[in-house]
Protein backbone atom coordinates (compact mmCIF):
# COMPACT_ATOMS: atom_id res chain seq x y z
CA UNK A 1 0.00 0.00 0.00
CA UNK A 2 1.28 3.76 -1.11
CA UNK A 3 1.07 6.42 1.41
CA UNK A 4 1.54 9.98 0.96
CA UNK A 5 2.45 12.60 3.53
CA UNK A 6 2.88 16.43 2.38
CA UNK A 7 4.41 19.43 3.00
CA UNK A 8 4.26 23.32 2.93
CA UNK A 9 7.31 25.34 2.53
CA UNK A 10 6.69 29.12 1.96
CA UNK A 11 9.13 30.13 -0.61
CA UNK A 12 10.68 34.03 -0.56
CA UNK A 13 8.79 36.30 -1.53
CA UNK A 14 11.43 38.96 -2.92
CA UNK A 15 11.97 36.03 -5.38
CA UNK A 16 9.23 34.92 -6.86
CA UNK A 17 6.94 36.51 -9.19
CA UNK A 18 3.35 35.85 -8.16
CA UNK A 19 1.88 36.87 -11.51
CA UNK A 20 3.87 34.32 -13.27
CA UNK A 21 2.98 31.15 -10.50
CA UNK A 22 -0.54 32.34 -10.62
CA UNK A 23 -0.35 31.90 -14.90
CA UNK A 24 0.70 28.73 -14.45
CA UNK A 25 -1.67 27.73 -11.80
CA UNK A 26 -4.36 29.26 -14.64
CA UNK A 27 -2.62 26.85 -17.40
CA UNK A 28 -2.35 23.71 -14.93
CA UNK A 29 -5.90 24.05 -14.20
CA UNK A 30 -6.55 23.74 -18.36
CA UNK A 31 -4.34 21.26 -18.71
CA UNK A 32 -6.17 19.12 -16.22
CA UNK A 33 -9.10 19.42 -18.46
CA UNK A 34 -7.02 18.27 -21.53
CA UNK A 35 -6.01 21.89 -23.41
CA UNK A 36 -2.89 22.16 -24.36
CA UNK A 37 -2.22 26.01 -24.60
CA UNK A 38 1.34 27.31 -26.29
CA UNK A 39 1.66 30.78 -24.37
CA UNK A 40 4.74 32.55 -27.31
CA UNK A 41 6.02 34.61 -23.42
CA UNK A 42 6.38 31.43 -21.53
CA UNK A 43 10.07 29.49 -21.76
CA UNK A 44 9.96 26.36 -23.84
CA UNK A 45 11.61 24.80 -20.95
CA UNK A 46 8.81 25.30 -18.31
CA UNK A 47 5.75 24.49 -21.40
CA UNK A 48 7.68 21.03 -21.73
CA UNK A 49 7.55 20.25 -18.06
CA UNK A 50 4.07 21.52 -17.44
CA UNK A 51 2.88 19.46 -19.83
CA UNK A 52 5.44 16.73 -19.92
CA UNK A 53 4.53 16.18 -16.44
CA UNK A 54 0.95 15.93 -16.80
CA UNK A 55 1.02 13.12 -18.49
CA UNK A 56 2.68 11.01 -15.39
CA UNK A 57 0.44 12.87 -13.03
CA UNK A 58 -2.82 12.40 -14.09
CA UNK A 59 -2.86 8.71 -13.53
CA UNK A 60 -1.36 9.20 -9.70
CA UNK A 61 -3.08 9.56 -7.03
CA UNK A 62 -1.45 12.56 -5.60
CA UNK A 63 -3.02 14.46 -8.48
CA UNK A 64 -6.05 12.94 -9.43
CA UNK A 65 -8.44 15.26 -8.78
CA UNK A 66 -9.67 17.14 -11.18
CA UNK A 67 -10.25 20.92 -10.47
CA UNK A 68 -13.72 21.23 -9.63
CA UNK A 69 -14.53 24.87 -11.24
CA UNK A 70 -13.11 26.30 -14.55
CA UNK A 71 -9.90 29.08 -13.94
CA UNK A 72 -9.74 27.66 -10.12
CA UNK A 73 -6.27 27.69 -9.01
CA UNK A 74 -4.39 24.89 -9.60
CA UNK A 75 -1.49 24.09 -7.72
CA UNK A 76 1.18 23.10 -10.70
CA UNK A 77 2.53 19.55 -10.35
CA UNK A 78 6.63 19.51 -11.02
CA UNK A 79 8.76 16.41 -11.32
CA UNK A 80 11.89 16.14 -8.53
CA UNK A 81 14.92 15.07 -9.47
CA UNK A 82 16.80 13.85 -6.07
CA UNK A 83 20.80 13.80 -5.87
CA UNK A 84 21.84 11.99 -3.17
CA UNK A 85 25.00 11.97 -0.82
CA UNK A 86 26.68 9.51 -2.72
CA UNK A 87 25.70 11.11 -6.17
CA UNK A 88 23.61 9.03 -6.83
CA UNK A 89 20.54 10.16 -8.71
CA UNK A 90 16.20 9.37 -8.88
CA UNK A 91 13.97 11.32 -11.26
CA UNK A 92 14.26 13.26 -14.31
CA UNK A 93 17.56 15.07 -14.45
CA UNK A 94 15.43 17.89 -16.20
CA UNK A 95 13.26 18.25 -13.53
CA UNK A 96 12.31 21.55 -11.99
CA UNK A 97 12.58 20.74 -8.35
CA UNK A 98 15.87 19.29 -7.31
CA UNK A 99 16.66 17.87 -3.88
CA UNK A 100 20.15 18.19 -3.37
CA UNK A 101 21.19 16.20 -0.56
CA UNK A 102 24.86 16.70 -1.08
CA UNK A 103 24.50 20.60 -0.34
CA UNK A 104 21.17 20.05 1.80
CA UNK A 105 18.83 21.87 -0.60
CA UNK A 106 16.25 22.79 -2.65
CA UNK A 107 16.76 24.04 -6.21
CA UNK A 108 13.46 25.45 -8.13
CA UNK A 109 14.63 25.64 -11.86
CA UNK A 110 12.26 28.81 -13.90
CA UNK A 111 9.12 28.04 -11.67
CA UNK A 112 9.62 31.27 -9.69
CA UNK A 113 9.61 33.91 -12.21
CA UNK A 114 9.60 33.79 -16.04
CA UNK A 115 13.51 34.66 -16.36
CA UNK A 116 15.76 32.15 -18.79
CA UNK A 117 17.93 29.93 -16.12
CA UNK A 118 16.07 31.79 -12.84
CA UNK A 119 17.06 29.25 -10.29
CA UNK A 120 15.50 29.58 -6.65
CA UNK A 121 17.42 27.71 -3.75
CA UNK A 122 15.92 27.10 -0.31
CA UNK A 123 17.28 25.14 2.52
CA UNK A 124 16.28 21.14 2.81
CA UNK A 125 13.38 21.20 5.54
CA UNK A 126 14.13 18.74 7.98
CA UNK A 127 10.85 17.47 7.21
CA UNK A 128 12.05 16.18 4.19
CA UNK A 129 15.53 14.54 5.72
CA UNK A 130 13.07 13.16 8.34
CA UNK A 131 10.73 11.44 5.74
CA UNK A 132 13.69 9.85 3.51
CA UNK A 133 15.10 8.20 6.69
CA UNK A 134 11.39 6.57 6.96
CA UNK A 135 12.20 5.10 3.80
CA UNK A 136 9.86 7.31 2.08
CA UNK A 137 10.77 9.01 -1.27
CA UNK A 138 10.04 12.77 -2.59
CA UNK A 139 8.89 11.88 -5.83
CA UNK A 140 6.54 14.80 -6.47
CA UNK A 141 6.38 18.35 -5.67
CA UNK A 142 3.91 21.07 -6.25
CA UNK A 143 4.04 25.16 -6.43
CA UNK A 144 1.33 27.32 -6.00
CA UNK A 145 -0.28 30.12 -4.18
CA UNK A 146 -1.94 30.29 -0.72
CA UNK A 147 -3.67 33.56 0.07
CA UNK A 148 -1.52 35.20 -2.56
CA UNK A 149 1.54 33.77 -0.84
CA UNK A 150 3.97 31.59 -2.89
CA UNK A 151 4.40 27.96 -1.66
CA UNK A 152 5.88 24.58 -2.72
CA UNK A 153 4.19 21.55 -1.58
CA UNK A 154 6.74 18.61 -1.08
CA UNK A 155 4.89 15.22 -1.31
CA UNK A 156 6.23 12.15 0.53
CA UNK A 157 5.58 8.60 -0.76
CA UNK A 158 6.81 5.20 1.41
CA UNK A 159 5.58 1.61 0.75
CA UNK A 160 3.81 1.01 4.07
CA UNK A 161 2.15 -2.80 5.15
CA UNK A 162 -0.35 -2.56 7.75
CA UNK A 163 1.00 -4.80 10.67
CA UNK A 164 -1.12 -7.60 11.84
CA UNK A 165 -2.94 -6.16 15.22
CA UNK A 166 -1.80 -8.64 18.39
CA UNK A 167 -5.05 -8.06 20.61
CA UNK A 168 -5.05 -4.31 21.55
CA UNK A 169 -7.08 -1.77 20.49
CA UNK A 170 -6.40 2.29 20.86
CA UNK A 171 -10.20 3.80 20.25
CA UNK A 172 -9.98 7.31 19.56
CA UNK A 173 -13.88 9.42 19.94
CA UNK A 174 -13.17 12.90 18.09
CA UNK A 175 -15.24 15.13 20.02
CA UNK A 176 -15.57 19.15 20.44
CA UNK A 177 -12.51 21.31 22.12
CA UNK A 178 -15.07 21.07 25.17
CA UNK A 179 -15.48 17.79 25.72
CA UNK A 180 -12.20 17.15 24.10
CA UNK A 181 -10.91 13.75 22.06
CA UNK A 182 -11.21 10.69 24.20
CA UNK A 183 -8.64 8.35 23.74
CA UNK A 184 -8.77 4.28 25.43
CA UNK A 185 -6.67 1.93 25.36
CA UNK A 186 -8.03 -1.60 25.15
CA UNK A 187 -7.07 -5.55 25.78
CA UNK A 188 -8.31 -8.57 26.02
CA UNK A 189 -11.91 -7.05 26.99
CA UNK A 190 -10.59 -4.69 29.06
CA UNK A 191 -9.65 -0.64 29.41
CA UNK A 192 -6.03 -0.18 30.32
CA UNK A 193 -6.08 3.31 29.65
CA UNK A 194 -8.24 6.37 29.16
CA UNK A 195 -7.98 10.26 29.30
CA UNK A 196 -9.46 13.03 27.43
CA UNK A 197 -7.14 15.46 26.20
CA UNK A 198 -7.82 19.44 25.06
CA UNK A 199 -5.97 22.29 24.41
CA UNK A 200 -5.30 24.82 27.68
CA UNK A 201 -8.82 25.49 27.75
CA UNK A 202 -8.43 28.52 30.50
CA UNK A 203 -6.00 30.61 27.56
CA UNK A 204 -8.37 29.96 25.02
CA UNK A 205 -11.55 30.84 26.85
CA UNK A 206 -9.19 34.30 28.22
CA UNK A 207 -8.36 34.84 24.48
CA UNK A 208 -11.76 34.67 23.44
CA UNK A 209 -13.27 36.88 25.88
CA UNK A 210 -10.77 39.54 24.57
CA UNK A 211 -12.06 39.08 21.06
CA UNK A 212 -15.29 40.00 22.45
CA UNK A 213 -14.04 42.74 24.61
CA UNK A 214 -12.57 44.67 21.31
CA UNK A 215 -15.39 43.86 18.80
CA UNK A 216 -17.54 45.64 21.01
CA UNK A 217 -15.14 48.56 21.61
CA UNK A 218 -15.26 48.69 17.76
CA UNK A 219 -18.78 48.62 17.67
CA UNK A 220 -19.11 51.56 20.39
CA UNK A 221 -16.75 53.68 18.35
CA UNK A 222 -18.28 52.91 14.96
CA UNK A 223 -21.58 54.48 16.26
CA UNK A 224 -19.71 57.36 17.82
CA UNK A 225 -18.02 58.02 14.25
CA UNK A 226 -14.77 56.83 14.67
CA UNK A 227 -15.07 53.68 11.93
CA UNK A 228 -11.96 54.66 10.16
CA UNK A 229 -9.48 56.05 12.88
CA UNK A 230 -6.26 54.37 13.48
CA UNK A 231 -7.18 53.35 16.95
CA UNK A 232 -10.19 51.09 15.76
CA UNK A 233 -7.68 50.16 12.95
CA UNK A 234 -5.41 48.78 16.20
CA UNK A 235 -8.25 47.17 17.96
CA UNK A 236 -8.93 45.40 14.69
CA UNK A 237 -5.64 44.35 14.35
CA UNK A 238 -5.79 42.76 18.22
CA UNK A 239 -8.99 41.09 17.41
CA UNK A 240 -7.77 39.57 14.65
CA UNK A 241 -4.31 38.17 16.46
CA UNK A 242 -6.03 36.67 19.21
CA UNK A 243 -8.44 34.54 16.67
CA UNK A 244 -5.50 33.65 14.74
CA UNK A 245 -4.01 32.30 18.39
CA UNK A 246 -7.41 30.52 19.27
CA UNK A 247 -6.61 28.41 15.66
CA UNK A 248 -2.94 28.32 15.95
CA UNK A 249 -3.45 26.42 20.08
CA UNK A 250 -6.19 23.86 18.41
CA UNK A 251 -4.03 23.21 15.16
CA UNK A 252 -1.10 22.74 17.47
CA UNK A 253 -3.05 20.18 19.48
CA UNK A 254 -4.48 18.37 16.56
CA UNK A 255 -0.95 17.54 15.09
CA UNK A 256 0.51 16.66 18.75
CA UNK A 257 -2.17 14.56 19.00
CA UNK A 258 -2.21 12.27 16.10
CA UNK A 259 1.56 11.74 16.21
CA UNK A 260 0.79 11.01 19.77
CA UNK A 261 -1.69 8.58 19.34
CA UNK A 262 -0.06 6.68 16.28
CA UNK A 263 3.18 6.59 18.04
CA UNK A 264 0.92 5.10 21.06
CA UNK A 265 -0.38 2.73 18.46
CA UNK A 266 2.41 1.23 16.73
CA UNK A 267 3.96 0.89 20.42
CA UNK A 268 1.36 -1.73 21.66
CA UNK A 269 0.49 -3.06 18.12
CA UNK A 270 -2.98 -2.03 18.31
CA UNK A 271 -5.49 -1.80 16.10
CA UNK A 272 -6.58 1.97 15.52
CA UNK A 273 -10.33 2.67 15.63
CA UNK A 274 -11.74 5.75 15.08
CA UNK A 275 -14.97 7.18 15.87
CA UNK A 276 -15.56 10.56 13.95
CA UNK A 277 -18.18 12.42 15.79
CA UNK A 278 -17.80 15.93 15.27
CA UNK A 279 -21.43 16.24 13.54
CA UNK A 280 -22.88 14.83 16.51
CA UNK A 281 -20.79 17.11 18.51
CA UNK A 282 -21.71 19.86 16.78
CA UNK A 283 -25.20 19.63 17.41
CA UNK A 284 -24.82 18.73 20.97
CA UNK A 285 -23.05 22.29 21.35
CA UNK A 286 -26.21 24.07 19.34
CA UNK A 287 -28.32 22.60 21.57
CA UNK A 288 -26.67 24.00 25.00
CA UNK A 289 -27.03 27.39 23.14
CA UNK A 290 -23.54 28.20 22.38
CA UNK A 291 -22.90 31.41 19.79
CA UNK A 292 -21.64 30.12 16.55
CA UNK A 293 -18.59 32.15 16.40
CA UNK A 294 -17.88 29.91 19.86
CA UNK A 295 -18.93 26.69 18.01
CA UNK A 296 -16.59 26.97 15.32
CA UNK A 297 -13.81 27.77 17.54
CA UNK A 298 -14.56 24.51 19.23
CA UNK A 299 -14.69 22.66 15.79
CA UNK A 300 -11.47 24.02 14.75
CA UNK A 301 -8.92 21.74 13.22
CA UNK A 302 -10.98 18.55 13.87
CA UNK A 303 -11.04 17.57 10.16
CA UNK A 304 -7.29 18.45 10.37
CA UNK A 305 -6.70 16.00 13.16
CA UNK A 306 -8.80 13.28 11.80
CA UNK A 307 -7.01 13.41 8.34
CA UNK A 308 -3.68 13.87 10.04
CA UNK A 309 -4.52 10.77 12.29
CA UNK A 310 -5.47 8.53 8.78
CA UNK A 311 -2.17 10.16 6.81
CA UNK A 312 0.25 9.27 9.81
CA UNK A 313 -1.67 6.08 10.19
CA UNK A 314 -1.28 4.94 6.80
CA UNK A 315 2.44 6.40 6.38
CA UNK A 316 3.91 4.08 9.13
CA UNK A 317 1.16 0.81 8.15
CA UNK A 318 -1.11 1.15 11.63
CA UNK A 319 -4.32 -0.61 10.88
CA UNK A 320 -7.30 1.62 11.27
CA UNK A 321 -10.92 1.40 10.46
CA UNK A 322 -13.78 4.25 11.16
CA UNK A 323 -16.68 2.87 13.48
CA UNK A 324 -19.89 4.62 14.81
CA UNK A 325 -19.63 4.01 18.84
CA UNK A 326 -22.54 5.31 20.84
CA UNK A 327 -22.73 7.37 23.05
CA UNK A 328 -26.42 7.79 23.50
CA UNK A 329 -27.32 4.00 23.61
CA UNK A 330 -26.86 1.76 26.30
CA UNK A 331 -23.50 -0.25 25.58
CA UNK A 332 -25.78 -3.75 27.54
CA UNK A 333 -29.36 -3.43 26.72
CA UNK A 334 -29.57 -0.76 23.62
CA UNK A 335 -31.98 1.13 25.26
CA UNK A 336 -31.72 5.11 25.11
CA UNK A 337 -29.16 6.41 27.93
CA UNK A 338 -30.49 9.58 30.21
CA UNK A 339 -28.23 12.23 30.39
CA UNK A 340 -27.71 13.49 34.18
CA UNK A 341 -26.08 17.16 35.04
CA UNK A 342 -22.23 16.45 34.37
CA UNK A 343 -22.42 14.63 31.13
CA UNK A 344 -23.10 11.44 33.26
CA UNK A 345 -25.15 8.85 31.75
CA UNK A 346 -27.55 6.41 32.85
CA UNK A 347 -29.70 3.52 31.00
CA UNK A 348 -33.72 3.51 32.91
CA UNK A 349 -33.24 0.08 31.61
CA UNK A 350 -30.57 -1.91 33.24
CA UNK A 351 -28.74 0.97 35.86
CA UNK A 352 -25.68 1.43 33.41
CA UNK A 353 -24.27 4.44 34.56
CA UNK A 354 -20.89 6.07 32.82
CA UNK A 355 -19.30 9.42 31.89
CA UNK A 356 -20.49 10.45 28.45
CA UNK A 357 -17.46 9.98 26.62
CA UNK A 358 -16.51 6.91 28.27
CA UNK A 359 -19.80 5.08 26.69
CA UNK A 360 -18.14 4.90 23.29
CA UNK A 361 -15.50 2.82 25.12
CA UNK A 362 -17.89 0.23 26.43
CA UNK A 363 -19.37 -0.25 23.00
CA UNK A 364 -15.71 -0.93 21.75
CA UNK A 365 -15.28 -3.19 24.28
CA UNK A 366 -18.63 -5.02 23.65
CA UNK A 367 -17.57 -5.44 19.92
CA UNK A 368 -14.09 -7.50 21.12
CA UNK A 369 -16.30 -10.52 22.28
ZN1 LIG B 1 -29.10 -0.63 29.59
Amino acid sequence: MKAYRTRLTGLPKDKCDVDYIRRLMALTNLAYRGFEVLTPDLLKYIQYQLYGSFKNFLESLVFGTTPKRWLAETWVPLKVLRIYGDDSMKGDKSASVVLDFRGSVIRLRQVCKNEPRYVVELPMPKWVIDRVKEGGDIKFAMIGLRDSEPYLALVAEREAKPYVPNGYKLVVDVNSWRYGIAWGLIRNGKLITWRVEKPDTFLVNTLYHQTINRERKVGKLKTLGYSGSAKVDEIKEQTHARRSKIYRITRDKAYFLASKLVKKALKYKALLIIDDMTEESRRELLEEGLPRDVIKLLMSNLRRFVHQLETLARWYGVPYEFKRLYSKKCPRCEHELTQLPGRIMVCPNCGFKAPRDMVPMYWALTEME
